[in-house]
């Protein structure tokens, strides 16, 4: 055992004992730890010396100078052994209760752990460093060059800082290389989210297993039913009316008569193609579309919208956008960059202006569900299902204000599918408005329905995407990454697949609405712990 292993032992049970036993202890832990090896070395010497004496040879009952000796002699050692055997006898504790059963412990129960694995040359240091802000925890992965390193030691450092163990937060299993500079900034491992699989879904002639990562129990199975419903009618057909991402910076002039020049500028269609050229530079894949203004006083917001191939294009926008406002700098140089997002954009906002212009991919998806369908698999009937959409989502949301929430829980599916595959969850806000729509047909035998979706925003390159288990989601359904042949196609067809599956979700629990089902099916899937593949008839 080297210098440094023995450092780090007595290190760990330096902190077993400055964390859960530090509070039974009369001294700080650095003044016992002295007083025990000056005790050791002291009685030492005095037992040799006494041993060593033909004159006074250790014989019992002992003088009242040799029983002192012995008892320092036999503290010391008890209390010195103590500092290796604690750490070791936890550790081995904890390795018992990370149940290689795979049982489950409550949280309360466990006791702060020490670093997942063994310490490395200098770990020690580091984590001290972070522990007394000496080094700033965000400052680890550049300074040690090993993200997983890094993220390992923050971890041991926060357990530390908090007195409080991450047990249940999982480690292993993550590229933390792959987090860095994408995805998130000091990580310390990661979520566990089951996924689900619904489907097939048979959309535009192919089917496709929508992968769905959530906690809500009956939303895959939910989605899944009508999936079945759907294909049992033929399947569902969409079309993408837009695509294009926007970007709004707010620019401030001396007086609205100059904002509203710059307006004009700008919206002028001789001016397009100068502005277009300026903004293309940024990617080969971002492409303007066009700019919308509006103003606040002598506020102006400028929403620039454009195509960004795969990619869900907000990076790419706001390139654009900067390359376009220093531009404009040379016909108005007394415009004021407020921001370069002034919220007419609008980004994980719920506002009009992308429920009405669109933001992302604009879809429409239909499908007609046979009414031997409507019976057989949704266990309800078309007139029920057609008046509850215009009570509950026609005029229940009208009557609520609603801004693009005329759905039963478009938001449900379009989360799920998020984050299974890597996009923004926090985009679920406009991505999910959505109007649902049935209608009687064929005599009032089948039904019509359809999801209108504004503001699909997706990409299949960028973000979250390339992590493993999101590029695995995206490579189930075929999208995964850019497509070479036709950049683009991969993320305009995610986005169908997005209404493809909100079509399905609607159907299923509109009809269990219908039917006076839902109450009981979530009884089934969220508080049961029976086989639930027997339930999703
Ligand atoms: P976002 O703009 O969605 O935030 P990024 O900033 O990561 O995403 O941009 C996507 C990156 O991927 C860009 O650098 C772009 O050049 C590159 N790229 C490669 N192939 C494609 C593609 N088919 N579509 C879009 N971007 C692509």
């Amino acid at each position: 055992m080297d210098a440094r292993r023995v450092g780090g032992r007595i290190a760990a049970a330096r902190r077993t004992l400055t964390g859960a036993g530090a509070g039974a202890l009369p001294l700080p832990v650095r003044i016992t730890n002295g007083l025990a090896m000056v005790s050791l070395v002291l009685s030492s010497c005095d037992l040799l010396r006494l041993c060593s004496d033909p004159g006074r040879p250790l014989r019992f009952p002992l003088g009242g100078r040799e029983f002192a000796t012995v008892v320092c002699q036999l503290a010391s050692v008890v209390y010195l052994l103590s500092l290796f055997a604690v750490p070791f006898a936890q550790s081995a504790s904890g390795r018992r209760e990370e149940g290689q059963d795979g049982s489950r412990r409550s949280p309360a129960a466990v006791a702060p752990a020490p670093m997942p694995d063994c310490p490395d040359d200098g770990d020690e240091e580091i984590v001290a460093a972070v522990v007394s802000g000496e080094l700033p925890s965000h400052r680890l992965e550049s300074r040690l060059r090993d993200c997983r390193r890094a993220a390992r030691l923050r971890r041991e450092a926060l357990r530390r800082i908090t007195g409080r163990g991450l047990e249940g937060l999982p480690f292993e299993g993550i590229d933390y290389e792959a987090i860095l500079g994408q995805c998130c900034e000091m990580p310390v491992g990661y979520v566990q989210l089951p996924v689900g699989v619904a489907g097939p879904l048979l959309l535009d002639g192919r089917d496709y297993h929508v992968p769905m990562a959530t906690t809500e129990g009956c939303l895959v199975a939910s989605v899944n039913r009508g999936c079945r419903a759907i294909a049992a009618s033929g399947g569902a057909f969409s079309v993408l009316l837009r695509d294009a991402m926007s970007r709004a910076p707010a620019v401030k002039l001396p007086s609205a008569k100059r904002a509203a020049e710059l307006k004009m500028f700008v919206e002028a269609p001789a001016n397009f193609e100068a502005l277009a050229a300026v903004f293309n530079k940024s990617s080969r894949f971002g492409r303007l579309q066009g700019i919308q203004c509006a103003l606040a006083g002598r506020n102006l917001y400028m929403r620039f919208t454009c195509s960004t191939g795969d990619a869900m294009g907000m990076n790419m926008v706001s390139k654009g956008v900067e390359n376009v406002l220093g531009y404009l700098r040379n016909n108005f140089p007394d415009m004021e960059v407020i921001s370069i997002s002034g919220n007419y954009c609008s980004d994980k906002k719920a506002t009009a202006v992308n429920w009405i212009e669109g933001r992302g991919k604009s879809v429409v998806c239909e499908a007609t569900i046979k009414g031997r369908v409507v019976q057989s698999v949704l266990k309800t009937t078309v007139e029920k299902l057609v008046e509850l959409n215009i009570i509950k989502n026609l005029a229940g949301s009208a009557v609520a204000g609603a801004l693009g929430g005329f759905n039963a829980h478009a938001s449900n599916i379009v989360t799920a599918l998020f984050i299974a595959t890597g996009q923004d969850p926090a985009q679920n806000v406009e991505s999910s408005q959505c109007i649902t729509m049935l209608e009687a047909v064929n005599e009032g035998k089948d039904l019509h329905i359809s999801v209108t979706m504004p503001s699909i925003e997706v990409g299949t390159i960028g973000g979250g995407t390339s992590l493993t288990s999101q590029a695995a989601c995206l490579n189930l359904l075929g999208v995964k990454g850019p497509n070479h042949g036709s950049p683009g196609a991969n993320a305009r067809l995610l986005a169908t697949i997005v209404a493809g599956s909100v079509l399905a979700g609607e159907l299923s629990l509109l009809a269990a609405l219908a039917a006076g089902q839902l109450v009981k099916s979530h009884m089934k899937y969220n508080r049961s712990s029976k086989d639930v593949a027997n339930a999703a008839s």
